[in-house]
C-alpha cells in the first residue's frame, strides 16, 4: 500500500511555520508499515491543490492532506476534494450542532462561516475531532482513499493515530499490534547517531528505527507490527540490542523522563542527594533537575563566570581533590566549586560547571563517595539553548559516573 503526503497552506511555503505536521505523520505511518512515496506541500489555491490531488492519486492508493478545513475563505481543501473525485458537497446539519455545541460550551457564539466546516463531499465518512471545531474526512474512492485532516497540530496529530491510521489498517487489512521502545542518547549529535545507526533505519523495515533530534538528546524509537505482542517485543530485541552496541552503551532506555530523572533515580537508590554550583548554565543545571521533578536536589547556586573562582575560595581539601592532574585552572576552578558546596550543604554529592567565556572553554566536576569526574560541557554557544546542551551534558556526565561507563 503506497500513501502520499498533501500539506495545504500558503503560510508553509512562505516560511511561515514549519511543517511539524508531515514529519509527525510520515513518522506515525512508517511505524504501522505504511509506505510514503511522497510529500507534496500547495499553497491554498484551488487549482494548485486540485492538480496536486488528482497526481497524488495517480500513484497512490491513499492520499493524506493536512490543513485547509477551516471556517474561512482560504479554506478550500473540502472544495477541492469534492471536485476532483466528482462528488457534491452536502451539509450536514449533525456536524453544524456539533460545532455550535463546541462553541457554547467556550462561551463563543457561531459565526455563519462555520457552516462551511459542516460540510462534506457525497459519501465521505465524517472523523471526529474532540479537540477542536472541523472534523476529518475518509473518502473511500475508485480513484483512492482521500484523508483530510486538520492544520493545526494538536488536533491533527490524536486524529491521524487514534482514528485515521486504524482506519486505514482495516481497510487496507493490516493486522496485528504495534510495539515499541524508545532509546534516549545524550551528549550525542544527530549527525552522530544518524551515522551510527545507518542501516538500520530502513524505510519500510519491521522494525523500523526512527531518530527524533532535540535540545535534551536524540530518542531511537524502534517500532514493530507482528501479530502478537510477544512477537513483535521478539522482533524489536535484536535490533535495540544492536542499536544501543553501535552507540557504545550510552543509549539508555526511554522511561519518558529526561536525563535528570534518570540521575534522580539512581541516586535515590543510593540514598543519595546533589547540590549544584552553576557558573556555566545560568542556573540551567538545577531547572533541569527540579523541572523533572527530582527529589535528590539540595540546592545550590548561580554564578556569573567571573565570579566562580572568588566564591569557591580556597576550601578545605574536603573531599579529597582528585587524582587526575588540575594544572587546568578551570578545572580546579571547578573541583573548588564542589568542594565549597559539600562544606555548605550537607549532602553526598556536589555537581559545578564552570565557563571561561573569553577561552570558549568549559569544565564540570561531579564528586560523590564514590569518588570524582571531570569534564567537559563543550562549547555550544550563548543563550537559552546552550545553556540547556550545557546543563543535559553536565547531567550525561554525572549519569555516566554514577553508571559506571566512561566520560564522554
Ligand atoms: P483551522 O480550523 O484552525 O483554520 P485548518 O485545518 O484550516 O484549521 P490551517 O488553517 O491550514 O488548518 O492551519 C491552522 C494552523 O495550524 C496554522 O496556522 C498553523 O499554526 C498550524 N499548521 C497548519 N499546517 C501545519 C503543518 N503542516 N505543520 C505544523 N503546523 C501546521
Ligand atoms: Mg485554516
Amino acid at each position: 500500500m503506497r500513501a502520499e503526503l498533501m500539506m495545504i497552506g500558503t503560510e508553509l511555503l512562505l516560511g511561515q511555520i514549519v511543517d511539524t505536521n508531515a514529519a509527525f505523520m510520515a513518522r506515525a505511518l512508517a511505524e504501522h508499515g505504511i509506505n510514503v512515496y511522497f510529500k507534496t506541500t500547495v499553497g491554498d489555491n484551488v487549482e494548485r491543490i486540485s492538480a496536486a490531488l488528482e497526481t497524488a492519486l495517480s500513484r497512490a492508493d491513499v492520499v493524506l492532506c493536512s490543513g485547509g478545513l477551516g471556517p474561512t475563505e482560504d479554506d478550500i481543501t473540502r472544495e477541492c476534494v469534492a471536485g476532483v473525485l466528482g462528488r457534491a458537497l452536502e451539509y450536514h446539519p449533525e456536524i453544524y450542532a456539533a460545532i455550535e455545541a463546541r462553541f457554547a460550551h467556550m462561551g463563543r457564539k457561531i459565526t455563519e462561516n462555520n457552516r462551511r466546516q459542516a460540510m462534506a463531499p457525497r459519501g465521505a465518512e465524517i472523523v471526529e475531532n474532540p479537540h477542536g471545531t472541523a472534523p476529518g474526512l475518509f473518502v473511500d474512492d475508485p480513484k483512492g482513499v482521500v484523508v483530510c485532516m486538520p492544520g493545526v497540530p494538536a488536533e491533527l496529530k490524536p486524529m491521524l493515530t487514534e482514528r485515521v491510521i486504524p482506519r486505514l489498517c482495516e481497510r487496507f487489512g493490516i493486522t496485528g499490534t504495534l510495539r515499541y521502545r524508545v532509546l534516549r542518547v545524550c551528549g550525542m549529535g544527530e549527525s552522530r547517531v544518524d551515522a551510527l545507526m545507518g542501516d538500520l533505519i530502513l524505510s519500510g523495515a519491521n522494525p523500523t528505527v526512527g531518530l527524533l533530534a532535540a535540545v535534551d538528546g536524540v530518542t531511537i524509537r524502534i517500532a514493530a507490527r507482528a501479530e502478537s505482542p510477544e512477537a513483535a517485543d521478539a522482533l524489536i530485541a535484536p535490533v535495540a540490542a544492536e542499536a544501543a552496541a553501535r552507540l557504545g552503551g550510552i543509549a539508555f532506555e526511554d522511561r519518558g523522563r529526561p536525563v535528570e530523572g534518570e540521575v534522580d533515580a539512581l541516586l535515590a537508590e543510593r540514598g543519595w542527594a546533589i547540590a549544584v554550583a552553576d557558573a556555566a548554565a545560568g542556573g540551567a543545571a538545577a531547572a533541569r533537575i527540579t523541572a523533572a521533578g527530582a527529589a535528590c536536589f539540595a540546592g545550590g547556586v548561580v554564578l556569573p563566570h567571573g565570579r566562580a573562582a572568588a566564591w569557591a575560595g580556597h576550601p578545605a581539601p574536603v573531599p579529597p581533590p582528585p587524582t587526575e592532574d588540575l594544572g587546568d585552572p578551570l578545572a580546579r576552578t571547578a573541583v573548588e566549586m564542589a568542594g565549597r558546596l559539600l562544606l555548605d550543604y550537607p549532602v553526598a554529592c556536589a555537581l559545578s560547571l564552570v565557563a571561561d567565556p573569553a577561552e570558549k572553554r568549559t569544565a564540570g566536576a561531579v564528586r560523590t563517595p564514590e569518588g570524582w569526574r571531570l569534564f567537559g560541557l563543550g562549547h555550544y554557544g550563548s543563550g537559552a539553548t546552550g545553556q540547556t546542551r550545557q546543563a543535559v551534558i553536565a547531567w550525561e556526565n554525572v549519569r555516566r559516573f554514577l553508571v559506571g561507563l566512561p566520560a564522554e
